[in-house]
Protein backbone atom coordinates (compact mmCIF):
# COMPACT_ATOMS: atom_id res chain seq x y z
CA UNK A 1 0.00 0.00 0.00
CA UNK A 2 1.52 3.67 -1.20
CA UNK A 3 2.37 6.20 1.58
CA UNK A 4 0.42 9.96 0.81
CA UNK A 5 3.36 11.80 0.11
CA UNK A 6 2.30 15.91 -0.13
CA UNK A 7 2.61 15.93 -3.34
CA UNK A 8 0.49 12.92 -3.65
CA UNK A 9 -2.07 14.75 -1.63
CA UNK A 10 -1.51 17.93 -3.60
CA UNK A 11 -2.02 15.74 -6.94
CA UNK A 12 -5.68 14.24 -4.79
CA UNK A 13 -6.94 18.02 -4.27
CA UNK A 14 -6.41 18.66 -7.67
CA UNK A 15 -8.52 15.69 -8.84
CA UNK A 16 -11.47 16.13 -5.90
CA UNK A 17 -13.82 17.84 -8.04
CA UNK A 18 -14.37 14.92 -9.95
CA UNK A 19 -13.62 17.14 -13.27
CA UNK A 20 -11.01 15.58 -15.39
CA UNK A 21 -7.26 17.23 -15.40
CA UNK A 22 -5.52 16.41 -17.89
CA UNK A 23 -1.88 14.83 -17.32
CA UNK A 24 -0.43 17.85 -18.95
CA UNK A 25 -1.98 20.31 -16.91
CA UNK A 26 -1.61 18.16 -13.71
CA UNK A 27 2.42 17.86 -14.42
CA UNK A 28 2.49 22.04 -14.84
CA UNK A 29 0.99 22.27 -11.66
CA UNK A 30 3.00 20.03 -9.55
CA UNK A 31 6.20 20.28 -11.43
CA UNK A 32 6.78 17.43 -12.15
CA UNK A 33 6.66 15.03 -15.49
CA UNK A 34 3.81 13.73 -17.27
CA UNK A 35 4.93 10.17 -16.46
CA UNK A 36 5.27 11.01 -12.87
CA UNK A 37 1.80 12.31 -12.65
CA UNK A 38 0.51 8.28 -14.15
CA UNK A 39 3.27 7.26 -11.64
CA UNK A 40 1.43 8.86 -8.33
CA UNK A 41 -1.90 8.34 -9.99
CA UNK A 42 -1.11 4.89 -9.44
CA UNK A 43 -0.49 5.18 -6.34
CA UNK A 44 -3.43 6.95 -5.60
CA UNK A 45 -5.13 3.86 -6.58
CA UNK A 46 -3.86 1.54 -4.40
CA UNK A 47 -5.25 3.31 -1.59
CA UNK A 48 -8.56 2.39 -2.73
CA UNK A 49 -9.45 5.29 -4.89
CA UNK A 50 -11.60 5.25 -7.88
CA UNK A 51 -9.25 6.92 -10.66
CA UNK A 52 -9.46 6.79 -14.31
CA UNK A 53 -8.23 7.95 -17.27
CA UNK A 54 -9.57 8.75 -20.86
CA UNK A 55 -7.07 9.22 -23.47
CA UNK A 56 -7.34 13.24 -24.97
CA UNK A 57 -8.86 14.36 -21.58
CA UNK A 58 -7.04 13.21 -18.80
CA UNK A 59 -7.87 11.62 -15.33
CA UNK A 60 -11.06 12.20 -13.08
CA UNK A 61 -11.75 10.86 -9.92
CA UNK A 62 -14.81 8.43 -10.06
CA UNK A 63 -17.23 10.72 -7.33
CA UNK A 64 -15.95 13.74 -6.25
CA UNK A 65 -14.32 13.53 -2.96
CA UNK A 66 -14.60 15.80 -0.22
CA UNK A 67 -11.39 15.83 1.67
CA UNK A 68 -11.49 15.94 5.84
CA UNK A 69 -10.91 19.93 6.49
CA UNK A 70 -8.27 19.69 9.37
CA UNK A 71 -8.87 23.38 10.60
CA UNK A 72 -12.69 23.61 10.43
CA UNK A 73 -12.95 20.35 12.69
CA UNK A 74 -10.86 21.76 15.07
CA UNK A 75 -12.57 24.82 15.07
CA UNK A 76 -15.83 23.30 15.16
CA UNK A 77 -15.30 21.04 18.22
CA UNK A 78 -12.72 22.43 20.30
CA UNK A 79 -11.78 22.29 22.87
CA UNK A 80 -11.65 18.76 21.85
CA UNK A 81 -8.41 17.92 19.92
CA UNK A 82 -8.67 16.80 16.54
CA UNK A 83 -5.83 14.81 14.42
CA UNK A 84 -6.51 13.57 11.13
CA UNK A 85 -3.99 11.62 9.31
CA UNK A 86 -4.85 10.63 5.92
CA UNK A 87 -3.39 7.35 5.47
CA UNK A 88 -3.31 4.74 9.20
CA UNK A 89 -3.16 1.61 9.85
CA UNK A 90 -5.75 1.65 11.91
CA UNK A 91 -7.24 5.01 14.02
CA UNK A 92 -8.51 2.56 16.56
CA UNK A 93 -4.73 1.29 17.30
CA UNK A 94 -3.30 4.71 16.87
CA UNK A 95 -5.63 6.30 19.61
CA UNK A 96 -4.67 2.76 22.19
CA UNK A 97 -1.25 3.86 22.25
CA UNK A 98 -1.45 7.54 22.57
CA UNK A 99 -4.16 7.38 26.00
CA UNK A 100 -1.28 8.84 27.79
CA UNK A 101 -1.78 12.17 26.06
CA UNK A 102 -5.48 12.22 25.48
CA UNK A 103 -8.44 14.44 26.84
CA UNK A 104 -11.81 13.11 27.06
CA UNK A 105 -13.15 13.29 23.54
CA UNK A 106 -10.52 13.75 21.54
CA UNK A 107 -10.84 12.65 17.98
CA UNK A 108 -8.73 10.38 15.31
CA UNK A 109 -10.07 10.51 11.97
CA UNK A 110 -8.60 9.14 8.72
CA UNK A 111 -9.08 9.07 5.34
CA UNK A 112 -8.01 5.23 4.97
CA UNK A 113 -7.39 3.07 7.01
CA UNK A 114 -4.56 0.15 5.88
CA UNK A 115 -5.25 -2.45 8.98
CA UNK A 116 -9.03 -1.59 9.67
CA UNK A 117 -10.01 -4.10 12.30
CA UNK A 118 -13.64 -4.89 13.11
CA UNK A 119 -14.56 -8.13 16.68
CA UNK A 120 -12.13 -10.48 16.89
CA UNK A 121 -9.28 -9.76 14.25
CA UNK A 122 -11.79 -9.21 11.45
CA UNK A 123 -10.95 -6.85 8.52
CA UNK A 124 -13.13 -3.92 8.31
CA UNK A 125 -12.32 -2.40 4.44
CA UNK A 126 -11.96 1.16 4.66
CA UNK A 127 -10.82 2.53 1.23
CA UNK A 128 -9.94 6.23 1.10
CA UNK A 129 -12.45 8.98 1.29
CA UNK A 130 -15.17 6.13 0.95
CA UNK A 131 -16.17 6.69 4.54
CA UNK A 132 -16.37 8.33 7.88
CA UNK A 133 -13.46 6.96 10.13
CA UNK A 134 -12.84 7.93 13.31
CA UNK A 135 -11.68 6.71 17.11
CA UNK A 136 -12.78 9.18 20.14
CA UNK A 137 -11.37 8.74 23.44
CA UNK A 138 -13.28 8.36 26.61
CA UNK A 139 -11.97 7.94 30.26
CA UNK A 140 -15.52 6.54 32.72
CA UNK A 141 -14.38 6.78 35.96
CA UNK A 142 -17.09 4.19 36.77
CA UNK A 143 -14.49 0.93 35.66
CA UNK A 144 -14.35 -1.50 32.93
CA UNK A 145 -17.66 -3.29 34.54
CA UNK A 146 -19.68 -0.04 33.49
CA UNK A 147 -18.23 -0.01 29.91
CA UNK A 148 -20.15 -3.26 28.81
CA UNK A 149 -22.41 -3.06 26.35
CA UNK A 150 -20.98 1.02 25.26
CA UNK A 151 -21.63 0.11 21.29
CA UNK A 152 -25.48 -0.17 21.77
CA UNK A 153 -24.76 3.74 22.83
CA UNK A 154 -22.66 4.67 20.60
CA UNK A 155 -25.16 2.98 17.99
CA UNK A 156 -28.16 4.66 18.87
CA UNK A 157 -26.12 8.37 19.06
CA UNK A 158 -24.90 8.05 15.81
CA UNK A 159 -28.35 6.42 14.21
CA UNK A 160 -29.70 9.56 15.62
CA UNK A 161 -27.09 12.25 14.61
CA UNK A 162 -27.63 10.37 11.19
CA UNK A 163 -31.62 11.24 11.15
CA UNK A 164 -31.22 14.71 12.27
CA UNK A 165 -28.61 15.12 9.32
CA UNK A 166 -31.90 13.57 7.25
CA UNK A 167 -30.49 10.48 6.88
CA UNK A 168 -33.32 8.25 8.02
CA UNK A 169 -34.20 4.71 8.08
CA UNK A 170 -31.16 3.25 9.60
CA UNK A 171 -31.34 0.48 12.25
CA UNK A 172 -29.10 -1.39 14.43
CA UNK A 173 -28.31 -5.11 14.64
CA UNK A 174 -26.87 -6.27 18.23
CA UNK A 175 -24.09 -5.08 19.61
CA UNK A 176 -22.06 -3.12 17.42
CA UNK A 177 -23.70 -2.47 13.20
CA UNK A 178 -25.73 -0.05 11.69
CA UNK A 179 -27.85 -1.49 9.03
CA UNK A 180 -29.36 0.46 6.27
CA UNK A 181 -32.07 -2.45 4.07
CA UNK A 182 -31.13 -5.22 6.30
CA UNK A 183 -27.03 -4.43 4.58
CA UNK A 184 -24.23 -3.51 6.94
CA UNK A 185 -23.59 0.36 6.70
CA UNK A 186 -21.27 1.19 9.76
CA UNK A 187 -19.14 -0.91 12.25
CA UNK A 188 -18.50 0.05 15.88
CA UNK A 189 -15.16 -1.31 17.58
CA UNK A 190 -15.22 -0.31 21.37
CA UNK A 191 -12.04 -1.04 22.67
CA UNK A 192 -10.62 -0.40 26.12
CA UNK A 193 -7.61 -0.40 28.90
CA UNK A 194 -7.35 0.21 32.49
CA UNK A 195 -6.95 -2.11 35.44
CA UNK A 196 -9.31 -3.57 37.82
CA UNK A 197 -10.26 -0.60 40.15
CA UNK A 198 -9.46 2.09 38.31
CA UNK A 199 -10.94 4.14 35.77
CA UNK A 200 -11.19 2.53 32.14
CA UNK A 201 -9.81 4.15 28.95
CA UNK A 202 -12.15 3.52 26.16
CA UNK A 203 -11.31 4.15 22.31
CA UNK A 204 -14.46 4.15 20.73
CA UNK A 205 -13.80 3.86 16.84
CA UNK A 206 -16.39 3.91 13.99
CA UNK A 207 -16.39 3.21 10.34
CA UNK A 208 -19.29 4.58 8.44
CA UNK A 209 -19.50 3.91 4.82
CA UNK A 210 -20.25 7.07 2.64
CA UNK A 211 -19.87 6.03 -1.09
CA UNK A 212 -17.43 2.95 -1.91
CA UNK A 213 -15.66 1.95 -4.79
CA UNK A 214 -16.45 -0.45 -7.14
CA UNK A 215 -12.98 -1.80 -7.04
CA UNK A 216 -13.09 -2.04 -3.15
CA UNK A 217 -16.66 -3.48 -2.82
CA UNK A 218 -16.19 -7.01 -3.74
CA UNK A 219 -13.72 -7.52 -0.74
CA UNK A 220 -16.50 -6.83 1.30
CA UNK A 221 -17.43 -10.75 2.71
CA UNK A 222 -21.10 -9.62 3.60
CA UNK A 223 -24.12 -7.58 2.64
CA UNK A 224 -22.85 -3.90 2.95
CA UNK A 225 -24.91 -0.68 2.10
CA UNK A 226 -23.54 2.94 1.50
CA UNK A 227 -25.15 6.06 3.11
CA UNK A 228 -24.97 7.82 -0.56
CA UNK A 229 -27.86 5.10 -0.86
CA UNK A 230 -29.91 7.72 1.13
CA UNK A 231 -28.79 11.16 -0.71
CA UNK A 232 -25.88 13.31 -1.56
CA UNK A 233 -23.87 13.81 1.38
CA UNK A 234 -23.17 17.69 0.56
CA UNK A 235 -20.96 18.64 3.63
CA UNK A 236 -18.73 15.46 4.66
CA UNK A 237 -16.96 17.68 7.59
CA UNK A 238 -20.26 18.47 8.92
CA UNK A 239 -21.16 15.05 9.31
CA UNK A 240 -18.32 14.36 11.08
CA UNK A 241 -18.78 17.31 13.39
CA UNK A 242 -22.93 15.99 14.01
CA UNK A 243 -21.72 13.18 14.91
CA UNK A 244 -18.88 13.74 17.45
CA UNK A 245 -20.81 16.08 18.87
CA UNK A 246 -23.73 13.35 19.22
CA UNK A 247 -21.81 10.89 20.30
CA UNK A 248 -20.03 12.97 23.11
CA UNK A 249 -23.65 13.68 24.52
CA UNK A 250 -24.56 10.57 24.32
CA UNK A 251 -21.64 9.25 26.69
CA UNK A 252 -22.08 12.02 28.67
CA UNK A 253 -25.82 10.92 29.55
CA UNK A 254 -24.50 7.02 29.72
CA UNK A 255 -22.43 8.00 32.73
CA UNK A 256 -25.54 8.77 34.56
CA UNK A 257 -27.98 6.77 32.87
CA UNK A 258 -26.01 3.56 32.13
CA UNK A 259 -27.75 1.66 29.22
CA UNK A 260 -31.28 1.84 30.96
CA UNK A 261 -31.66 5.45 29.44
CA UNK A 262 -31.37 4.22 25.76
CA UNK A 263 -32.60 0.85 26.05
CA UNK A 264 -35.95 2.39 24.60
CA UNK A 265 -34.16 3.98 21.90
CA UNK A 266 -32.29 1.26 20.79
CA UNK A 267 -34.89 -1.53 21.14
CA UNK A 268 -36.85 1.01 17.98
CA UNK A 269 -33.84 0.91 15.87
CA UNK A 270 -32.97 -2.85 16.26
CA UNK A 271 -33.48 -4.68 12.90
CA UNK A 272 -34.05 -8.02 13.88
CA UNK A 273 -36.55 -7.33 17.03
CA UNK A 274 -39.57 -10.00 16.78
CA UNK A 275 -37.55 -11.35 13.72
CA UNK A 276 -36.37 -15.54 13.74
CA UNK A 277 -32.69 -15.40 14.30
CA UNK A 278 -29.69 -17.27 15.08
CA UNK A 279 -27.29 -16.39 18.14
CA UNK A 280 -24.07 -18.22 17.95
CA UNK A 281 -21.14 -18.66 20.33
CA UNK A 282 -18.62 -20.64 18.90
CA UNK A 283 -19.90 -23.85 17.42
CA UNK A 284 -22.86 -23.87 19.34
CA UNK A 285 -26.21 -21.70 17.50
CA UNK A 286 -29.42 -20.96 19.59
CA UNK A 287 -32.06 -20.28 17.68
CA UNK A 288 -35.23 -18.21 18.79
CA UNK A 289 -37.16 -14.64 18.25
CA UNK A 290 -35.02 -11.65 19.13
CA UNK A 291 -36.99 -9.37 21.51
CA UNK A 292 -34.28 -6.12 21.71
CA UNK A 293 -31.87 -5.35 24.84
CA UNK A 294 -32.52 -5.32 28.67
CA UNK A 295 -31.11 -2.75 30.86
CA UNK A 296 -27.93 -4.02 30.91
CA UNK A 297 -27.77 -4.28 26.90
CA UNK A 298 -28.64 -7.98 27.46
CA UNK A 299 -29.91 -9.78 24.11
CA UNK A 300 -33.14 -11.26 24.57
CA UNK A 301 -34.01 -14.41 22.36
CA UNK A 302 -37.47 -15.63 23.00
CA UNK A 303 -37.56 -19.23 22.52
CA UNK A 304 -39.96 -21.85 21.37
CA UNK A 305 -41.09 -22.71 24.63
CA UNK A 306 -41.26 -18.98 25.22
CA UNK A 307 -38.52 -19.05 27.82
CA UNK A 308 -36.24 -15.60 27.35
CA UNK A 309 -32.74 -16.29 27.55
CA UNK A 310 -30.26 -13.12 28.00
CA UNK A 311 -27.26 -12.85 25.69
CA UNK A 312 -24.02 -10.38 27.03
CA UNK A 313 -20.48 -10.71 26.26
CA UNK A 314 -18.03 -10.74 23.61
CA UNK A 315 -18.02 -13.54 22.07
CA UNK A 316 -21.11 -13.62 20.86
CA UNK A 317 -22.87 -12.80 17.19
CA UNK A 318 -26.15 -12.82 16.10
CA UNK A 319 -27.76 -13.69 12.68
CA UNK A 320 -30.95 -13.50 10.77
CA UNK A 321 -32.42 -17.03 9.90
CA UNK A 322 -32.05 -16.69 6.31
CA UNK A 323 -28.11 -16.28 6.30
CA UNK A 324 -25.02 -18.41 6.93
P1 LIG B 1 -20.66 -9.86 14.41
O1 LIG B 1 -22.12 -10.02 14.25
O2 LIG B 1 -20.02 -10.91 15.23
O3 LIG B 1 -20.26 -8.47 14.84
P2 LIG B 1 -19.58 -9.19 11.76
O4 LIG B 1 -19.29 -10.09 10.59
O5 LIG B 1 -20.51 -8.07 11.52
O6 LIG B 1 -20.07 -10.13 12.94
P3 LIG B 1 -17.54 -7.28 12.68
O7 LIG B 1 -16.30 -7.60 13.42
O8 LIG B 1 -18.56 -6.43 13.33
O9 LIG B 1 -18.18 -8.68 12.27
O10 LIG B 1 -17.15 -6.61 11.30
C1 LIG B 1 -16.21 -7.19 10.42
C2 LIG B 1 -16.93 -7.71 9.18
O11 LIG B 1 -17.59 -6.64 8.52
C3 LIG B 1 -15.99 -8.26 8.12
O12 LIG B 1 -15.71 -9.61 8.35
C4 LIG B 1 -16.77 -8.03 6.81
O13 LIG B 1 -17.67 -9.09 6.58
C5 LIG B 1 -17.57 -6.80 7.10
N1 LIG B 1 -16.98 -5.56 6.52
C6 LIG B 1 -15.68 -5.24 6.37
N2 LIG B 1 -15.55 -4.01 5.86
C7 LIG B 1 -16.82 -3.54 5.67
C8 LIG B 1 -17.35 -2.32 5.17
N3 LIG B 1 -16.60 -1.32 4.75
N4 LIG B 1 -18.71 -2.22 5.12
C9 LIG B 1 -19.52 -3.21 5.55
N5 LIG B 1 -19.07 -4.38 6.04
C10 LIG B 1 -17.73 -4.53 6.10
Amino acid sequence: MSELTPLREALLKRLADGQFHSGEQLGDALQISRAAVSKHVQALKSLGLDIYSVSGKGYRLAVPLQLLDAERLSRALAPVRVEVIPVIGSTNQHWLESIPRLSQGDVCLAECQTSGRGRRGRTWISPFGGQLIMSLYWRLEQGMAAAMGLSLVVGVAVVEALESAGFGGIELKWPNDLYLNGRKLAGILVEMSGTAGGPCHLVIGMGLNLVLPATEQERITQPWAELAELGEITDRNGLVIALVQGLQRALTRFEQEGIAGFRECWNRLDHFNGKPVRVLMGEQQVHGTARGIDDQGALLLELESGEIKRYLGGEISLRGNDRD
